[in-house]
C-alpha cells in the first residue's frame, strides 16, 4: 500500500467510524496547517458520505510560538472568544467536529510557564460553551493525529527529520489498524470488545478501585451511579461516533472527593508545549496536596492550580499493557496516543457519560476548566475493584485485564 492510500484510509475510516458524518450534516475541522491534504482527503470521503459542507479551521505553530516571543505581556489573557461561540452556534445547530492533534511537544519549551498557564485559562474559559457541548456529546465528534515533523521529532530526536516522520507515520497507520485487511470491520469488532468490558465492570458496581505498584498506592473512590464507558458512543443526536482514534480505554467517573494516596506517572505528560517528566503526586480527601515532577514542575502546578477542581480528578481509565499503542514500544508524547497505552487518571472535569443522567457535583462529579490524562498504568501495576461491603477483587494483574 502507497503512503497515499494509507492516509485515504485514515480519511476514510475517521469519516465512517470516527465521527460517522451524516447525510445532510455539516462537518467543522480544526487542523495543524500541515495536515492539509488529509483534511482534503477527509472533506472527500465527508461529501461522499452527503455533507452539507465541510469547514476547516487550520492552526499554524509557528504563529503560536511567536506570540510567546513577541507579544506584550498584558496579552496573555486573551482567547478568541468569539470563534469557540462560532464552533458552538453551528454545534447546536447539528455540525459534527473532527479534532486533528499532531503539535510539536516542544513548541513552548523555554516559554514563561506563568504566560502558559494564563494562555491556557484564558482559551479553557473561551471554549467552556462548546467544551460542555462536546463532552456532553450534543453531536457526534472524533479525534484523531497527524504526524507532523515537530512532533515526529519529538518521538524520534535520533533520526532525520524525514524518517521520523515516516515511522511516526508508520506508528499511526499500526494503531490505527489501518493494515488490517478491511479496516472499518476491524474497528467495529474492537469496539464491540470495549462494549463488553464494559458491561463486566458496570455489573460490578464496584465502590473504588486501589492501583498499586512502583511509586503508587492509589485508592480512586467512584462516583455515585457511575458508569463505564468506552469505544464508541451514542450522541444525543443519535449517531454513533467513536471520540479518539485510535481508543484502547474503558473509563469511569471518580468521586470528587474520596481520592486517597500516592500515585507516580509512568510516562510523561505533555501539557501546553512543555514537558513534565517524573510526576508524583499525594491525594487527600480528593484533592491533591504534593506534586513533584523531576522536570517541567512549575507547569504542573500551575496545571494544578487553574481552579479548584484542577487538583481533583475527573476520570479513570483502565488500558491493557499489551494495547497495540503500548506495543509499539514507543513515548508519543501526545496524550491521544500515550492515553491508549497505559490506564490513567485525569486531572480536572469530569465526563458526563461517566454518570446516570449525567454530571451531578453532589453525587462526586468534578468540575474544572480543565481536563488533562495523565497516565500511571504499566505492566508492572495491579488494580483491584473493592465493593461497597469491602471485598476485594482482582480486575488487573501486570497491566492485562483478569476480571
Ligand atoms: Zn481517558
Amino acid at each position: 500500500m502507497t503512503q497515499d492510500e494509507k492516509l485515504d484510509r485514515l480519511a476514510n475510516i475517521a469519516v465512517k467510524i470516527g465521527v460517522n458524518v451524516q447525510k445532510d450534516q455539516e462537518l467543522i475541522i480544526s487542523a495543524p496547517i500541515e495536515a492539509r491534504g488529509l483534511v482534503q482527503r477527509i472533506a472527500a470521503h465527508a461529501y461522499d458520505a452527503g455533507a452539507t459542507l465541510v469547514v476547516p479551521f487550520f492552526a499554524d505553530e509557528v504563529i503560536q510560538r511567536t506570540r510567546f516571543i513577541h507579544a506584550d505581556d498584558e496579552s496573555f489573557d486573551f482567547a478568541p472568544a468569539w470563534v469557540y461561540e462560532a464552533m458552538a452556534k453551528s454545534i447546536g445547530d447539528g455540525a459534527a467536529v473532527l479534532t486533528i492533534v499532531g503539535s510539536d511537544p516542544m513548541l513552548l519549551a523555554g516559554c514563561d510557564a506563568a504566560r502558559i498557564g494564563r494562555t491556557q485559562r484564558a482559551t479553557a474559559a473561551a471554549m467552556k460553551p462548546m467544551r460542555a457541548l462536546i463532552s456532553s456529546f450534543a453531536t457526534n465528534w472524533s479525534i484523531l493525529s497527524f504526524a507532523t515533523p515537530g512532533w515526529a521529532r519529538s518521538v524520534f530526536p535520533d533520526e532525520t527529520p524525514d524518517v521520523a516522520v515516516a515511522k511516526l507515520w508508520e506508528a499511526i497507520f499500526a494503531v490505527s489498524r489501518i493494515d488490517q485487511p478491511d479496516p472499518v470491520a476491524a474497528w467495529r469488532d474492537h469496539a464491540a470488545t470495549l462494549l463488553d468490558r464494559c458491561d463486566i465492570l458496570n455489573a460490578r458496581r464496584f465502590a473504588a478501585l486501589r492501583f498499586r505498584g512502583p511509586g503508587t498506592d492509589l485508592r480512586v473512590g467512584l462516583a455515585e451511579d457511575h458508569l463505564w464507558a468506552g469505544g464508541a458512543t451514542e450522541a444525543r443526536n443519535g449517531v454513533v461516533c467513536l471520540p479518539n482514534m485510535p481508543t484502547e480505554e474503558v473509563f469511569t467517573m471518580p468521586h470528587k472527593m474520596m481520592v486517597e494516596g500516592i500515585v507516580s506517572a509512568t510516562k510523561p505528560l505533555v501539557n501546553g508545549g512543555a514537558l513534565i517528566e517524573d510526576i508524583v503526586v499525594r491525594f487527600e480527601a480528593g484533592r491533591i496536596v504534593e506534586a513533584t515532577a523531576s522536570k517541567g514542575q512549575e507547569v504542573l502546578r500551575a496545571l494544578i492550580g487553574t481552579d479548584e477542581g484542577a487538583a481533583r480528578l475527573g476520570e479513570v481509565a483502565l488500558v491493557p499493557a499489551a494495547s497495540p499503542v503500548a506495543q509499539s514500544g514507543l513515548i508519543f508524547r501526545n496524550t491521544l496516543f500515550d492515553e491508549n497505552a497505559a490506564s490513567h487518571i485525569a486531572l480536572g472535569q469530569a465526563l458526563a457519560l461517566n454518570m446516570q443522567g449525567g454530571c451531578d457535583a453532589a453525587r462526586g462529579a468534578n468540575e474544572s476548566l480543565i481536563h488533562v490524562d495523565w497516565m500511571i498504568g504499566s505492566a508492572q501495576i495491579d488494580v483491584d475493584g473493592i465493593s461497597a461491603a469491602g471485598a476485594v477483587e482482582p480486575v488487573m494483574r501486570a497491566g492485562a485485564f483478569v476480571l
